[in-house]
């Protein structure tokens, strides 16, 4: 099944094939200029659909075929995306593109239209998706190969709803909190975020390139998009190029370096300077510099914003010039009938040369490369007979054990965790008995709030425990409830009476805390603390005199220190998923050892937000001594049911040179009474250099398997590129000098000549 179909794709676009590239320009020569510029053309599904008078989207879907024809026939619009409010049938996304892609069909155009979607943890718009932890918790399991394999099961699901596109992985990094979208991002760290995003893009677009099981990928959003200085989404970021250079782009280019076809844009701006009219980011950088051959997409409504958010074009054929100009290859309009006046004005501005047909060509090649690449312009649209797989119990075992190996166990006094299988439960708090609670924004409808479309096979966390060691021991008191009132989550005690009473008869008082889902805009917040009414809830929990386990259901780290030292184990699952609640019984019965590792540094203090790669200064206190870094929990921490001790860290030479690899070793023992699973870290620190250097930087990861007793030795390889940092024009450079290279708490030098 997986993998084992014909390649109708043209493999990876990085190394262009000269047959396909002819009869690329054999196409392209054939199109008139209107043509041309449909293709760069990106418009919504609602644009297509029926609406009622006031323009909202008729139920059930059906497409408009006036309004189908004018986008296709007239416009030649290239490409559309997205579903309409919520999760659709396979049947009806069959249905939908029967109709779009019949013109291609009948030759009365030349080119079909390429679909995309926000598939972001699992096909999250088809009913039956299989759906997977978000991205925060994809990386807390620091297990490359579980990335892939997400990635690919929600590639052959893609493709059996028709897809060929994906928009995702998102590959900005985490350094910011209090954004809205930190849980769709693979956490804090450039290193981490490459390794796991390679392993995603690779999972998705397949090794021997887009067959019918496979999707073109979307890295995005591109780039610095993550660093917003307010914190609320679509802001201003500030970013000096050593900082862009070190953080936001090696993700980036690893993709890209890993064949990821198509890349969208930052909505917000850097330095002053919109994502969508970044000329040095999008064709200095990643056209020039990187060779990147796909293309680039906008983001929602952003040629748009030029005009009408930032501020930075005149009229809106102004804000299409700049940005095309800058070397964005398709606009995501995508409203109708907004993107009619996009083809007019980009019509316009082609032939008044303010956009040259150099370039316009350029991004219609580029298009085409990826139509071709997933094999669009094959029979059936290079999609396969069947998807046989699709919702298989294979798939949700996949991403039940995507869930169990993401769980971070945070906190564990005196073993509390495995609790017994007869202990009396008490379930609380506002996540305990919310699916969507689980799954956060991008599942069924774009909020992730409205449960209607929830999947009927997926268990709550209230259900899970139910299930896992039967109703008698488990019972249930909300405590706490999360809503929404003029747009801002809200949270609110309630039937605390209830709990108290319910609590009497409880060994263990079971909290889940946690975040309504959100994202984007909606997903803004006003403190990075967990709401009050959640800490209230614990400090009751606490003066019940029951020990008390707070799970974590969170897109982000929310501040939650005034409870941690009462509670007497504490659990991140971050968003785990449809069979997240399954994973968390087996975590807490001990049926499986938990091994997740924390992706970000959890911070303190609301006022205080933390890295692991700061510089020294960061460590100085008001004391003078080199004390003040003090997360709540650190980058990497996450504990386990077993122990694992470090011995032999062994480095080969203490001298490096330029063409060396220096290889490094570190034996690891589980010596606990039962197996588990370890990632092994290694960090380097430039101990002088020219610029303050980071305190260390993470620079390899293997997550290992041990039994009692087994001893493994990992190594890891050190390059001279390991050692580099950027200088302030974005010049990468390695110095002479020491470094030092820790692997958990053992530590050993050596000098760079
Ligand atoms: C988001 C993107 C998403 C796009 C299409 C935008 O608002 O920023 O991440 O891919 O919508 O749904």
């Amino acid at each position: 099944m997986l993998l084992s179909s014909s390649s109708l794709g043209q493999g990876t676009i990085n190394t262009l094939d000269p047959t396909i590239e002819s009869k690329i320009n054999s196409l392209l020569q054939s199109m008139s200029l209107e043509e041309k510029v449909g293709q760069t053309c990106q418009i919504t599904l609602d644009a297509i659909l029926k609406a009622d008078k006031n323009g909202r989207t008729l139920e059930p879907l059906e497409i408009d075929k006036s309004k189908l024809e004018e986008a296709i026939l007239h416009y030649h619009v290239g490409s559309i995306l997205n579903v309409s409010s919520h999760t659709i049938t396979l049947k009806e996304w069959e249905c939908i593109f029967d109709q779009i892609q019949n013109y291609y069909q009948t030759k009365q155009e030349k080119t079909p239209i390429l679909y995309g979607i926000d598939a972001i943890h699992g096909v999250n718009y088809t009913v039956g998706g299989t759906l997977f932890p978000q991205e925060i918790g994809l990386a807390a399991t620091w297990n490359r190969s579980l990335a892939e394999k997400f990635a690919e099961i929600t590639a052959y699901e893609t493709r059996a709803s028709g897809i060929p596109w994906n928009f995702s992985p998102v590959l900005d990094v985490a350094r910011q909190p209090l954004w809205s979208r930190y849980f769709e991002t693979l956490g804090e760290d450039p290193y981490l975020a490459a390794e796991l995003g390679k392993a995603i893009v690779s999972g998705y677009q397949g090794k021997e390139g887009i067959d019918p099981y496979h999707v073109a990928a979307c890295l995005k959003h591109f780039a610095g998009y993550s660093m917003s200085q307010s914190g609320r989404d679509r802001t201003p970021a500030w970013i000096p190029e050593k900082y862009m250079q070190e953080i936001f782009l090696p993700s980036f280019k690893a993709a890209v370096e890993g064949g990821a076809m198509t890349l969208m844009i930052n909505s917000g701006d850097v330095n002053g300077i919109p994502g969508h009219m970044n000329h040095h980011l999008l064709t200095e950088i990643l056209k020039n510099e990187w060779h990147f051959n796909g293309f680039t997409v906008s983001d929602w409504e952003d040629f748009i914003m030029l005009e009408t958010v930032h501020k930075t074009a005149d009229s809106e054929k102004d804000a299409i010039a700049k940005a095309f100009n800058a070397g964005v290859d398709m606009s995501m309009v995508p409203n109708n009938p907004q993107y009619k006046s996009y083809c007019s004005l980009m019509l316009e501005a082609i032939k008044e040369g303010k956009i040259s047909e150099e370039r316009l060509n350029d991004a219609v090649r580029r298009i085409l490369r990826v139509k071709m690449a997933v094999g669009l312009f094959e029979k059936n649209f290079g999609q396969a007979k069947k998807y046989t797989d699709f919702s298989s119990e294979n798939f949700k075992n996949s991403a039940e054990n995507t869930a169990l190996e993401s769980i971070t166990l945070l906190k564990n006094d005196n073993g509390i965790l495995p609790l017994s299988k007869n202990a009396k439960i008490l379930v609380s708090g506002p996540a305990a008995n919310s699916l969507n609670s689980l799954n956060g924004a991008w599942t069924h409808t774009w909020q992730g709030v409205d449960s209607n479309y929830n999947s009927k096979d997926a268990k709550t966390i209230l259900e899970a425990l139910k299930l896992a060691v039967g109703d008698a021991n488990i019972s249930f008191s909300k405590g706490a409830e999360m809503y929404y009132e003029n747009g801002w989550e809200q949270c609110r005690l309630t039937e605390i009476e209830d709990f108290k009473e319910k609590a009497k008869n409880s060994d263990i008082i079971l909290l889940c805390l946690g975040e309504l889902p959100s994202t984007e805009k909606p997903g803004d917040i006003r403190s990075l603390d967990l709401p009050a009414e959640q800490i209230e809830l614990a400090k009751i929990a606490y003066a019940t005199g029951k020990k008390v386990v707070i799970v974590l259901t969170e897109a982000r780290p929310r501040i939650l220190h005034s409870i941690v030292e009462g509670a007497s184990g504490i659990i991140q699952t971050y968003l785990p998923g449809d069979y997240g609640a399954n994973a968390l019984a087996k975590i807490l019965f001990g049926d499986v050892n938990p091994s997740g590792k924390l992706p970000y540094t959890y911070p303190k203090y609301n006022g205080v937000i933390e890295y692991y790669d700061h510089p020294k200064s960061v460590d100085r206190s008001k004391a003078n001594d080199f004390n003040a870094f003090d997360p709540e929990w650190e980058f990497g921490y996450g504990l386990s049911y077993t122990q694992f001790a470090y011995s032999n860290l062994v480095l080969s030479s203490s001298e490096m040179k330029s063409e060396d690899t220096l290889v490094v070793r570190a034996t690891i023992t589980n010596t606990g009474k039962i197996a588990g699973k370890e990632v092994v870290q290694l960090f380097l620190s430039d101990n002088v250099a020219s610029m303050v250097p980071a305190g260390k930087r993470l620079k390899g990861f293997e997550k290992i398997a041990l039994l009692p007793n087994e001893t493994k030795t990992v190594q890891f390889k050190l390059t001279k590129k390991d050692l580099e940092f950027s200088d302030a024009n974005g010049k990468w450079i390695a110095e002479p000098g020491s470094f030092d290279v820790r692997v958990n708490q053992l530590k050993t030098s050596f000098d760079f000549k």
